[in-house]
């Protein structure tokens, strides 16, 4: 049996960018997506501007993909309406648009890519990683990035969150084209009982909503799509003049549960070497921030740097939870309070009349900080 280098498990953003890095550095690579083909994600599909930069780095046109130019965000609860200039050009673009664009790339750059290859088991041996991949039998490896995103592997499971109650959807519509102009270049945030919902357009004149909402609520809302929508949208008159008419693309939405906003992977003392934890494997946090791309890519590059330099994971491990810690624990904070009507209403009056604070905390947001940590850390 051939032992690899490096296997990813996992062709995400985080588990894709590891692997163009560490094949365009000569490292023999294979790469493990469990789907066989280009899917959709629960996911806002906001691409903020440190995820551009390191999406840049990998190559990927965001342009040439059609992603859509966002400079401006709304906020809204009830009739309530703020509006404020984001510091930065974000872009939208499906994630089915862009995974693949990744996973394509990783190839061209000589990486083995399976498409429909499960990882079943991972363990670790004396000298070296076995990996139980469906329909492929048993893999070594010397070096394992772990890149599953939401889904944890068995023996391998994250710790919760912060915050854990929160189930996520996602649909994208057709918007008509009265609405689609008017929410050209802004991603619109509803603030609602128990939770917020995004909209913004993505490629192909399609707009994606996507919503969190607590395990509470939902059930409050009667544990179904239709009742929960319909809820929103009669407390919530601008996202209900947005989706008037609108066509949705799929008959159900995508849902996600058990998400751990707020985990942040600290080193174990005693650790298995040779296993790197990327993206949602490594930190998760709250969707609003539209943060969660750029902490996948960032991790995968630190990750990748540290590995070809010859380093020790759980160097990158603890560099990465100093880098991302501030970060995701202020967002945490924010997405607490915004479980509760008096704060939402509290968050709203502020911004309306210092719109400057909603800039000032997208500002904030910026990986900038993390980009310099690039520095060798191995
Ligand atoms: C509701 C919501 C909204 C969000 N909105 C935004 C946003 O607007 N902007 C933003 O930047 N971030 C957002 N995020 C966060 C973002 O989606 C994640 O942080 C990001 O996708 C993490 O990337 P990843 O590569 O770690 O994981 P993923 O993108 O989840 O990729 C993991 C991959 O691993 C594969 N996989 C899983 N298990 C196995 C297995 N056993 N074997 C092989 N393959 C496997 C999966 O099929 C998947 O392709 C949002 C998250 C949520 C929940």
């Amino acid at each position: 049996m051939k032992r690899r280098e490096v296997v990813v498990i996992g062709g995400g953003v985080a588990g894709s960018a590891a692997a163009i890095r560490l094949a365009q550095n000569g490292q023999d690579v294979l790469l493990l997506e469990k789907e066989p083909a280009a899917h959709d994600k629960v996911c806002g599909e906001f691409i903020a501007a440190d995820a551009q930069h390191y999406l840049r780095e990998l190559g990927i046109d965001l342009a040439a993909l059609d992603a859509e130019r966002i400079t401006g965000i709304r906020i809204t609860r009830g009739q309530r309406t703020s509006s404020a200039r984001l510091p930065f050009s974000a872009l939208s673009l499906s994630r089915r648009v862009l995974d693949e664009a990744l996973l394509v790339r990783a190839q061209d750059q000589g990486a083995r890519v399976w498409r429909g290859a499960a990882v079943t088991a991972l363990i670790k041996g004396p000298e070296c990683w076995h990996i139980e991949v469906a329909g492929h039998g048993v893999i070594q490896a010397e070096t394992i990035f772990l890149a599953t995103g939401k889904h944890d592997l068995r023996e391998w499971r994250r710790p919760r969150g912060t915050q854990n109650d929160f189930l996520g959807f996602k649909c994208h519509f057709l918007l008509t084209p009265t609405q689609r102009v008017a929410l050209a270049e802004h991603v619109e945030m509803t603030l609602f009982n128990g939770g917020y919902a995004g909209l913004g357009l993505v490629e192909s004149g399609k707009a994606n909503l996507c919503l969190v909402v607590t395990r509470r609520h939902f059930a409050m809302y009667g544990k179904k799509w239709d009742g929960l929508l319909g809820a929103i949208l009669k407390a919530a008159p601008l996202l209900a003049e947005r989706l008037a008419g609108a066509e949705a693309c799929w008959p159900r939405p995508l849902s996600i549960f058990g998400i751990p906003y707020g985990f942040v992977y600290r080193v174990p003392s005693k650790t298995s070497p040779g296993l790197y934890r990327l993206g949602d494997q490594m930190a998760v946090i709250p969707s609003f921030s539209g943060y969660g791309m750029s902490i996948a890519l960032h991790t995968a590059f630190l990750a990748a740097e540290c590995h070809l330099r010859g380093g020790n994971a759980n160097v990158y491990h603890r560099q990465a939870r100093s880098d991302l810690l501030p970060l995701v624990r202020s967002a945490s904070l924010l997405s607490k309070m915004a479980e509760f009507p008096w704060a939402q209403r509290g968050m709203l009056f502020a911004s309306q009349i210092r719109p400057e604070l909603i800039t000032m905390i997208a500002r904030q947001n910026r990986i900038s900080t993390l980009q310099a940590t690039l520095r060798p850390v191995c």
